[in-house]
């Protein structure tokens, strides 16, 4: 029955990705994150862990010389990939053409800076990226509050993101990350990855994480986000000190802290997200 299975897809290696690069005459910028997986087993872990399929519209933010855009295209009904460099996201459609001519007509390019980005069309369903690491979290963040379609999704990120993205109230990486993706998703680590599996190897360790989407609190969400930016600005301060400012004096954050059951000596990096949505609401 061996003809019954799909033939394996030519994923790019590392020869490929030197001679597109050579082509493009690329040099990879730190600015834009660019390095590129160069190993397919990390992409098929990757595209595997993301548990994407035959019904999921995927976007990828950051293509680049579209080895991780294979391995989706491979198992996903469609994908719309955005990229901000235009050398790459020209050169995206032929290296598919003549990897995978027959997964062509399951691609759109989008030439655009996902941190601006409003809406994807078709309605994406699934979020799976290897992201540049200095705007990884505001991508994710952007991309979770503006396509209510995406029900989950998988994205590598610097290793030390990973450990903020998916920390818990309480615990020492908790800050602003953990607690506003947590609004959205419930989110977890995923995997560890090493440097080897890139060109050029990256100086950080990366890590997986995955997110699943959840019903948001009962509360406003950007009056949420302002409590939640003035908490962790002082960290180190109680509540009741840390959010004077946003109150208008200690005494009146003191009031609204009780009206929301939270003890104002406590600090913020022991607030939950529905804590802080019932503190906006007050
Ligand atoms: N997905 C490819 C891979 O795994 O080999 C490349 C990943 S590389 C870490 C990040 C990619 O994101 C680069 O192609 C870079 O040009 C692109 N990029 C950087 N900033 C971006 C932004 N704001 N919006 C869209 N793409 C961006």
């Amino acid at each position: 029955m061996a003809g019954l299975r799909p033939v394996p897809l030519n994923l790019l290696t590392a020869p490929d990705i030197r001679r597109l690069a050579a082509g493009l005459e690329l040099r990879p910028t730190k600015q834009l994150g660019q390095n590129f997986v160069i190993d397919p087993n990390t992409v098929r872990r990757l595209v595997r862990t993301a548990g994407v399929g035959p019904d999921d519209v995927v976007v990828e933010v950051g293509p680049g010389l579209g080895s991780l855009t294979l391995g989706l295209l491979e198992v996903a009904k469609h994908v719309v990939a955005i990229e901000i460099d235009a050398r790459l996201a020209g050169l995206l459609p032929s290296t598919v053409a003549e990897q995978a001519p027959e997964l062509s007509h399951k691609l759109d390019v989008v030439l655009q800076d996902a941190l601006l980005l409003d809406t994807v069309t078709p309605a994406p369903t699934a979020f799976v990226a290897n992201l540049p690491y200095n705007v990884a979290v505001p991508v994710l963040l952007r991309l979770l509050e503006k396509l209510p379609t995406l029900e989950r999704g998988l994205v590598m990120v610097q290793a030390e993101v990973a450990d903020r993205l998916a920390a818990p109230p309480g615990s020492k990486t908790y800050g602003i990350p953990s607690v506003k993706a947590a609004w959205y998703a419930d989110v977890s680590k995923a995997g560890a990855i090493g440097r080897q599996v890139f060109w050029p190897a990256p100086n950080v360790d990366s890590g997986l994480v995955a997110f699943t989407r959840r019903e948001p609190p009962a509360a406003d969400r950007e009056k949420t986000f302002e409590v939640i930016d003035a908490a962790f600005a002082q960290r180190r301060k109680t509540l009741r000190a840390a959010l004077a400012g946003w109150a208008g004096s200690a005494p009146a954050a003191e009031e609204r802290l009780r009206a929301a059951g939270i003890d104002p000596t406590a600090r913020g990096e022991v607030l939950g997200v529905e804590d802080f949505a019932r503190l906006a609401a007050t």
